[in-house]
Parts: C-alpha cells; structure tokens; sequence
C-alpha cells in the first residue's frame, strides 16, 4: 500500500515504566462519567467483504454480519456525534445508520480505507458554518491529508460546495465536547499510528504489534476493540491468537474483534471464542462511560 504515514522519530507520550505517571493516565481515563453509544459503522478489512471477484462462502453467506464495509466506529455523547475515520463505505454507513450530524472526526492513519470518504462529510460539514467541522488527526497525517486533498484544503477555490474542514494535528491527548480522547501509539507493519482511548472504551484498529509503552493506557477497559484480520498470519495486521492474547494481557471486560476479512466466518468464529470476545459486526451498538 503506497499511503501510509511514516514512523515518528520522537514520541511524546508517556514512556513506560513510568508508575506516577501511569497512575495519573489511568486517574484520567476514569472520565466524567457521561453516557455514551459506540456505533460500529464498518468491521470489514480494506477490501471489504464481500470481496470483489471472491467466490469464497464467506463472500456468498446469507448471514447479514458477513457484509462488513470499510472499519469505522461512531461515538454519541453530550449530543455531539464523534467518528473514528472516513471510509469508502462512509456514505452507505451514514445512509445506513441516519447519521444526521457529525462533530468532529479522529483519524487512525491515512490508508485508503481510513480516509477515502473524507468527501461524503460534505453536507454534514455544512452546518458548522461559518465554522469547519475539525478533524484530529496525528501531525504527519494531518500533513498528508491536507495535501491528499488540497482541493478541500486550498482556500484558492472560490466556488462553493466544498467541504468544510479544518485539521488539528494532535500529539497527545485532546479533550472534546468533555471527553478525553488519547491517542494510543501502535505498530502497524513498518509504520506507527494511533488507536484511540476514551473514557471505558478503547479502539484500536490496523496493528501488528501493541509497543508495551501503550499497554498502560489500556487499564480498566470495559469495551477494547481490536484489529483481527484473520488466522493466518499478516505483516500489518494481528490475527485471532494473537489479539486473544492481547485481551488476556489488558484484561478488557468485553472486547470485539474488526478489521476482519473474509477467512472468518461471524457464527463459526464467534463460536470458537471465549465469551467475553466476539467478531463485531457492522450496526453494533454498545452503551459505555467515556
Ligand atoms: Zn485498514
Ligand atoms: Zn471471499
Ligand atoms: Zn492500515
């Protein structure tokens, strides 16, 4: 894949071992206790499943929690509407799930599957003028979308119909409508990204490795969704065993695998998991604090 964001050199954020301030982090995911829905918008790999061309019985299932569109999950809190990326699927998602409003957006990373409905934001964003509709995003994501999307961000195009958008690149954690949203640093094949924690939730999608420096901000999860593409292994991507080591390892009350492809079937894998873990499924809804 030719997009991807490179490896900072520098990280920002806590480093581990660092007990005082591993405590203060945990002090903070405990949040202001407000309501929360975790809509799953898309639980699918980046070429979706069905799989264009694919004849496999995955692809030909008739259990609907075998269509998975691009991954994507949207956050209702405080009457704000809050998405973890845009993707190709954005516009059906919406239509899907009567989206009516979005309040700002946080970007994992820029592949294709992450940011390609960027532009279906376009009447959503339209009720935030004269303001933009804020997208969060690490900084060298934030550079590479602005250039990915220039038309969107050069402020030389006079005639309308843009969407109206505006980037905050972030390197720690941000606070927005009153929720703190902070950025989880993961390996994914040779590049880093970020998955997100929020209040008792946490998502992280699109990684082969979790560093340990991030396993503290993982504490007291009672919802960690986790990217499981598949059995076999991937260089970018963690599978089934390897994430259900993971949930072991953060001891989440309750966590869903995304970013799935066509190798697992929903009612077979489900079925070989533990109870407290299960293959989301795009539409799934979750009550949570953040
Ligand atoms: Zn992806
Ligand atoms: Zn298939
Ligand atoms: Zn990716």
């Amino acid at each position: 894949m030719p997009w991807h964001v490179r490896r900072s050199p520098e990280s920002p954020l806590e480093p581990a071992g660092d007990d005082h301030k591993a405590r203060a982090g945990r002090l903070a995911h405990e949040g202001h206790g407000m309501k929360a829905t975790l809509t799953v918008l898309g639980s699918g790999t980046s070429m979706g499943v069905p799989t264009l061309g694919c004849d496999c019985a995955v692809c030909y299932s008739s259990d609907p929690h075998d269509r998975r569109t691009r991954p994507s999950i949207m956050l209702e809190y405080a009457g704000k509407v809050v998405l973890i990326d845009t993707t190709p699927d954005f516009y059906a998602q919406a239509i899907r799930e009567r989206i009516t409003r979005v309040d700002a957006v946080f970007y994992t990373h820029t592949h294709a599957d992450h940011i390609l409905g960027i532009d279906d934001l376009r009447p959503l964003s339209y009720r935030h003028k004269p303001g933009k509709l804020p997208l969060y995003a690490r900084p060298d994501a934030a550079a590479f979308l602005r250039k990915m999307f220039s038309y969107i961000f050069d402020a030389n195009y006079k005639f309308g119909g843009l969407a109206q958008l505006e980037l905050r690149p972030i390197d720690g954690p941000v606070e927005v409508f009153g929720a703190r949203f902070e950025p989880v640093r993961l390996i994914h094949g040779e590049t880093e990204i970020y998955g997100f924690r929020f209040g008792s939730a946490a998502y992280l999608t699109d990684h082969s490795e979790i560093p340990d420096a991030s396993f503290h901000q993982l504490e007291g999860l009672d919802i960690l969704f986790l990217d499981a593409l598949r059995h076999k292994p991937h260089p970018t991507h963690s599978t089934v065993a390897n994430s259900l080591r993971i949930v072991e390892r953060v001891k989440a009350k309750r966590a869903f695998f995304t970013h799935i492809c066509h190798d697992l079937p929903h009612e077979a894998t489900n079925a070989s998991l533990p109870p407290h873990v299960r293959l989301s499924y795009d539409g799934l809804r979750l009550e949570f604090e953040i």
